[in-house]
């Protein structure tokens, strides 16, 4: 579908992956519903001016503050998915289909569960090499045919900024902040106010007006773009708690296992009079295994500030800073998806790659 560029506008594809946003209530709770979506998108004056020119779009948002309008088509996805139900071939999926439509036009917008759509956004950060162009996630808590719901803010936030203020970064907007993807995580199961990006200030809100951090947005990516979508699947996540048995990490850290998250204490401290631990991670590094450390609170970073946590550089577990768990984990799978040698794939891992960390 190759649409002229409008000179008014921003041309838009918008990506209905599943989710809260667009289900409708059935007799058993919520419910993804196929087309139920574009009726809403039609139905919402704010979403669709139904009076102006669509120049061969499915919709047209009416004029944002600047004048500008948003120029939209809806692919929607069979089957809608509840994104719990989600994983890294979907990750793929979204990448590859937005590759193919890059070129088409000038932003695009995924509607994505709320569940796990951190993991996507920060994979899609990974996968989409050299982007040019702003990719934003949202959804929502309360669907968007509901009478009170937080969708029509999210979907009209995301295309007016996309329009309006395009930031060539993977985002996720929600609840008037926009947050880089990989930075941003689920804190609040039921609140409109779902996410935060603990690490890092959000990159824009919208108040009155829309204030976008400018030194916080990337360097243009000059790689040429490409996507990549090589995944490796042997990656997982272990919460360090306390009593943890040297026989249950072992049998967590066998075959096929090649990557771990360790989510650790405080500043990424772990027992460091457990030896029994230590060598288990240390046999499984020695292995093959690559074991990245990230701190279990919310907000801060890993340091070498603790013997504790010094013990598990000793034996080869690499630093993760203040990666959250959802970027570790999808970086991970990147980085192990391109059969690097250990110590490429340690400095990659170790670095910042589109943002996801912060250098000391
Ligand atoms: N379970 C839903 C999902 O992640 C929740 C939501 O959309 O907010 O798909």
């Amino acid at each position: 579908m190759s649409r002229a560029p409008t000179p008014d506008g921003a041309r838009v594809l918008l990506l209905h992956t599943g989710g809260t946003i667009g289900m409708k209530e059935g007799e058993r709770g919520y419910v993804p519903a196929p087309g139920f979506l574009r009726e809403q998108l039609e139905r919402l004056p704010q979403l669709s001016d139904r009076s102006a020119d669509r120049r061969g779009h499915d919709f047209v948002t009416p004029r944002f503050s600047h004048g500008r309008r948003a120029y939209y088509d809806l692919i929607e996805y069979d089957p809608l998915l509840d994104s719990a139900n989600l994983d890294l071939r979907d990750w793929a999926r979204f990448a590859t289909d937005l590759a193919t439509h890059e070129a088409d036009y000038d932003a695009f917008v995924l509607l994505h569960g709320t569940d796990t759509m951190a993991f996507t956004a920060s994979a899609l950060s990974f996968a989409l090499e050299g982007q040019t162009k702003p990719v934003i996630l949202t959804g929502s808590q309360i669907p968007l045919a509901q009478l009170r719901n937080d969708g029509l803010d999210n979907v009209l936030g995301s295309l007016g900024i996309a329009t309006e203020a395009p930031i060539p970064e993977v985002t996720l907007f929600f609840h008037h902040q926009l947050f880089r993807g990989n930075r941003a995580t689920k804190h609040d199961a039921s609140g409109l106010d779902a996410f935060t990006s603990p690490n890092i200030a959000p990159l824009a809100q919208i108040g009155v007006e829309l204030d976008i951090r400018r030194d916080l947005v990337l360097p243009p990516d000059e790689r040429p773009f490409r996507v990549r979508t090589e995944l490796s699947r042997h990656v997982a996540a272990l919460r360090l708690y306390p009593g943890m048995t040297h026989e249950i990490l072992a049998n967590f850290v066998r075959a096929p296992l090649e990557g771990l998250v360790l989510e650790t204490y405080g500043a990424g401290n772990a027992p460091d009079l457990r030896r029994d631990l230590l060598d288990v991670l240390e046999a499984a590094i020695g292995r093959g295994l690559v074991v990245l450390n990230v701190t279990q609170c919310l907000r801060g970073t890993v340091s070498g500030a603790y013997a504790a946590g010094r013990a598990l550089a000793e034996v080869g577990v690499i630093p993760g800073a203040d990666l959250t768990p959802e970027a570790a984990l999808t970086k991970l799978a990147h980085v192990l998806g391109r059969g690097l040698k250990r110590e490429e794939a340690t400095s990659m891992l170790m670095a910042s790659l589109r943002g996801e960390l912060t250098i000391d």
